[in-house]
């Protein structure tokens, strides 16, 4: 395995911290590889809990005079950063590719994606929004209701958006005056975590408000999380990790920001314009090899349509072009490492033991996992009831709307759904019955808009993110009243 150079990234062997790239103390190192070849990319630290606990007393520092700086000059500092990601799109998007093996495809709208998230964020902090109004209740007394920073957020990111899904929490929490520790994933530390650090210490923002400690879970992250100077921690990873990060903010009465794993259903009624089903269901389970939360997990498809709308489907996932994905063509690169290759051979397996047909793919060469189309499923088959975050799709026929909806329904999750019919009233009925924090009409459920709340029921988490969510996220509420005039007591 040789080494490949890496594109953007000035400094990879340090943290962040206070301002200052500093070198790895006793950490150990998590190693990078491209996962397109193998090639090794570089190293990071891997920081300790106490390289983590620093980074929190350097936040608390800063955080402060940040809270008081005037709105106009944060924005001014999220739109310098826009200016100086924006100088490197081309360089980022490689970044991206080598690191996390995203297609062009992906690569642009994940770019386009972390840039609308910091434009919005920069709109937060030039509308300060607060209330004064006399009391109803006490006479001669005034409320004063501002939104003030919640003070440090610690941001724990995951692998696939590594660059939108840090800075969808980073840029907001900054803009409305809060200091940020941000953990990114131990996959994709640079794109998600050392490169914002070299980005924001281009720009005006002072030193510690930032700090960037890539790190395993297990230490790094839990650190994140135990630390008591993080009032808000801004979680997007699994359920799993995502319960023990709900019960230890709990117990010390902060505030968890969950978006978390989904199985999300794209329902597609007999009455369906088959043509544009299947372009949206292309789009919806293969983006970026299936790896996103939104990603279409089970296509519900009426029996009178099955085969037609599985045929056309295979036909199409057989056309995609899986190579490097830094050929601008392909569509299908590599899945992240060895551990989610082998977890997505397994479910396939399994799911073929349990009576699923093959109709395309089922193979793998390293980690290039083919789109794979599997029909004759159930819903309680393995590659249909599990969160396989992979380009497989698995094929369920049902009879009615009703049993479409209680399908969709039967899973632990409600993140994103999705409902295609020419009769926008029976689709709109099916939507309403969906247990599901987001759906879409005659789309697939793979969206997302930096203006609209963001999130999931059920497992897939607590709260939600971006435009006015995220807002009142990273504020909190101050009541100063004034009493203007004596007020009676009743002794
Ligand atoms: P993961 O939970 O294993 O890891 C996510 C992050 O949590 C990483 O940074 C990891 O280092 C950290 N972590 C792991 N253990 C920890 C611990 N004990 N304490 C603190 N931090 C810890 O998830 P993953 O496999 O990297 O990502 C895939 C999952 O993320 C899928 O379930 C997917 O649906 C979900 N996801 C959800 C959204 C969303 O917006 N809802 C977006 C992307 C991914």
């Amino acid at each position: 395995m040789g080494t490949t150079s890496l594109p953007v990234i000035d400094n990879c062997s340090g943290m962040y911290i206070d301002g200052q790239w500093r070198s790895q103390s006793e950490a150990e190192s998590i190693e990078i590889t491209n996962p397109a070849t193998g090639e090794r990319l570089t190293q990071t630290p891997a920081c300790t809990a106490a390289d983590v606990d620093e980074a929190f007393a350097a936040v608390k520092r800063a955080q402060k005079e940040w809270a008081e700086t005037p709105p106009r000059d944060r924005a001014d500092v999220i739109r310098e950063a826009i200016s100086v990601l924006e100088e490197k799109k081309s360089e980022v998007r490689e970044l991206l590719s080598v690191e996390s093996g995203s297609a062009a495809v992906k690569t642009e709208a994940e770019f386009e994606t972390a840039i609308n998230h910091m434009e919005v964020a920069a709109d937060h902090s030039r509308n300060k929004r607060g209330l004064i109004s006399a009391s109803k209740t006490y006479p001669g007394k005034e409320n004063r209701i501002q939104r003030v920073p919640v003070g440090v957020v610690g941001v724990i990111a995951p692998w696939n958006f590594p660059l939108a899904l840090a800075l969808r929490a980073v840029a907001p929490a900054l803009a409305l005056g809060n200091g940020v520790v941000l953990k990114p994933a131990e996959e994709t530390p640079l794109s998600g975590g050392l490169l914002l650090a070299q980005i924001f210490d281009e720009t005006d923002l002072p030193d510690g408000l930032l700090n960037v400690v890539p790190g395993y879970g297990d230490e790094a992250g839990e650190a994140v999380v135990a630390n008591p100077a993080a009032s808000v921690v801004s979680f997007t990873g699994s359920t799993a990790v995502g319960r023990h990060v709900a019960k230890v903010t709990a117990e010390r009465l902060a505030e968890p920001a969950l978006e978390l794993g989904g199985n999300n259903p794209y329902i597609v009624l007999d009455d369906a314009d088959l043509s544009r089903a299947v372009d949206a269901a292309i789009f919806g389970s293969f983006m970026h090899q299936g790896q996103a939360c939104i990603s279409i997990n089970r296509h519900l498809v009426h029996e009178s349509i099955y085969d037609e709308y599985t045929d056309r489907l295979t036909a199409r996932a057989r056309q995609l072009k899986v190579g490097d994905p830094l050929d601008e063509d392909t569509i299908i690169g590599p899945v992240i490492n060895e551990h989610q290759r082998d977890k997505l051979v397994s479910l396939v397996e399994a799911t073929v033991e349990e009576g699923a047909t093959i109709e395309t793919g089922g193979n793998h060469d390293d980690l290039y996992v083919e789109p794979t189309v599997l029909s004759d499923v159930t819903n309680e088959m393995q590659a249909a009831c599990t969160e396989h975050f992979g380009p497989i799709a698995p094929v369920i026929p049902f009879e009615t709307d009703e049993e479409a909806i209680q399908l969709a329904n039967d899973t632990e999750y409600g993140l994103s759904a999705a409902v295609q019919s020419s009769t926008l009233s029976r689709a709109e009925r099916v939507a309403q019955e969906l247990e599901s924090g987001m759906v879409h009409i005659n789309d697939q459920p793979f969206n997302g808009d930096p203006y609209v709340p963001f999130g999931g029921v059920k497992n897939s988490g607590i709260g939600r993110y971006n435009g006015d969510a995220i807002y009142r996220k990273f504020t909190k509420s101050k009541w100063t009243s004034i009493q203007r005039d004596p007020r009676e007591y009743p002794f």
